[in-house]
């Protein structure tokens, strides 16, 4: 049976404020029956408190929603967060006397609070769930939806993966990405082609190793898969396989099923907030244009059928390629509009499949629009200029 995803319109047919997106957060609170099921429940809002001066997060006005719909069912509500994004966040509007409930580093101030879970996985032997995390009784999994330089995209999949474990964790995922080899040193005795291979590159994704001189890294994250250096690479030294792409997003599937395992099902739920979505992820520390034309917000007990839907809604609209930055460039126009910006290779319906691969959910969802935009009937009516 397909999951319920509860949908929200960025789009109005009139200037109501029933009509804007807080409102409709609080329609799909309601269908989620937030107020029935979080009493006495100790409930943890993890959310991306941003960065530095970035400002398209989660505005308090959302959160705040939130937290009272949790205060209105009995639970006792916080917000957590890694402590470096912690750090500051009443700079970027989420204070208590704002949004209702005080603000936690996730980990503790030192990210050095957490439990661990033997779970090997290429480089990954164990996995530190913070401890604010696995404490609690209850979730809500507030995300903003978002470009991302590893995997292409960011949604409720991301928010959990890398915000609910501790920071060697965090570290671990990102380093898995270098697992698989990519650079065969045996096959280019030549070493004065290094300096062709990295200088093909006009991103510096491709870089001489600091650890290993005479060898190649490669810095995923600005790798958008052009290929302009593998026209120099001699024939099989340099592999830009999706593999290692992947890697990061079976890594990102594995961790959340992982962090939800500490959760009775029933006691987890998820929001994506698609709005003001930038090419990369919120811990920048700044805020770009955004890309993509706001979506709305999704609300769905089932993470894999939430951000299928999230992407389906974003795949029916285009990038908006006169906001990118002029330092990144779009050389595929296939497949979802992140793809385009970010490389085929991070194709961000990997988390999903690789979630529904574990169990975490269903790919197929009904999408319950909470309110409609109406469409309104008007005469068609001849320009008359006023006199
Ligand atoms: S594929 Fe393109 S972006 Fe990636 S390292 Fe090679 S030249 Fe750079």
């Amino acid at each position: 049976m397909p999951s319920k995803v509860f949908f929200g319109s960025a789009h109005q047919a009139r200037l109501d404020a029933k009509e804007t997106l807080p409102a409709k957060l609080d329609l799909i609170l309601d269908q989620l029956h937030i107020r029935d099921r979080v009493n006495k429940e100790t409930v943890v809002i993890k959310m991306h408190t941003g960065n530095n001066m970035s400002y398209s997060t989660i505005h308090p006005v959302f959160v705040r929603r939130v937290v009272q719909a949790v205060k209105d069912g009995g639970g006792k509500p916080f917000v957590v967060d890694v402590n470096w994004d912690v750090a500051g966040a009443e700079t970027r509007g989420y204070a208590s006397e704002a949004i209702g409930c005080p603000v936690y580093p996730a980990a503790g101030p030192d990210e050095k609070y957490f439990y661990e879970h033997e779970r090997p996985y290429k480089n990954i032997k164990s996995w530190n769930v913070s401890g604010l995390i696995q404490d609690s009784t209850f979730m809500i999994n507030f995300a903003h939806v978002k470009g991302h330089p590893s995997c292409g995209f960011g949604a409720a999949f991301k928010n959990i993966a890398l915000g609910c474990l501790a920071g060697k964790s965090r570290s671990a995922m990102h380093d898995a990405m270098h697992y698989d080899q990519y650079w065969f040193p045996e096959k280019c005795p030549d070493k004065s082609i290094l300096k062709k291979i990295t200088d093909a590159c006009p991103f510096e994704a491709i870089v001489e190793d600091k650890e290993k001189p005479g060898e190649l890294h490669l810095h995923m994250e600005q790798c958008n898969q052009c290929g302009r250096c593998l026209r120099v690479a001699p024939e099989g030294s340099l592999l830009i396989s999706p593999v290692n792409f992947h890697t990061f997003q079976e890594a990102c599937a594995i961790s959340t099923s992982i962090t939800l395992s500490t959760f009775a099902p029933e006691k987890v739920t998820h929001l994506n907030l698609a709005t003001h979505m930038t090419p990369v992820c919120d811990c920048f520390g700044f805020t770009s244009m955004q890309i993509l034309p706001d979506a709305g917000i999704f609300g769905s007990d089932d993470i894999v059928a939430l951000d299928q839907a999230t992407l389906d809604a974003i795949a029916q609209t285009k990038l908006i390629e006169e906001n990118i930055p002029t330092s990144m460039e779009v050389h595929t126009r296939e497949g979802h509009p992140f793809r385009w910006l970010h490389g085929p290779h991070k194709d961000p319906y990997k988390v999903v499949e690789y979630g529904e691969k574990l169990g975490l959910g269903s790919r197929e969802y009904e999408l319950i629009d909470v309110l409609p935009v109406e469409k309104l009937e008007r005469s068609s009516m001849p320009y008359i200029a006023a006199h």
